[in-house]
């Protein structure tokens, strides 16, 4: 009886703690492992990943991202670029 107690609360953990594992970049849309990670900031109070905005470094790098803002901005230059694109086709 306790050895299931402890395996699903440890689970439970485990289950709260993957969006701190493997956060999901908000850029490229990927889930990476938490070295690869550079920006991980809580924005709400959400659980799961929708509490964490996450950036890959690669994308830190590419997009020149030091904060949430610059990341809102650039979302919102990909969001418009994209919709541009669209439009054109
Ligand atoms: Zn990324």
């Amino acid at each position: 009886m306790y050895t299931f107690l402890i395996v699903s609360s440890v689970l439970a953990v485990f289950i709260t703690l993957i969006p701190d594992i493997f956060p999901y970049c908000s850029c490229c849309r990927k889930k990476k492992f938490r070295p690869f990670i550079k920006l991980h900031v809580p924005v709400s109070f959400k659980l799961w990943y929708g509490g964490y905005k996450s950036v890959c470094r690669k994308c830190c790098r590419k997009y020149y991202i030091n904060s949430i803002d610059d990341l809102n901005n650039v979302l919102r230059l990909k969001k418009y670029t994209e919709a541009k694109i669209k439009s054109e086709f």
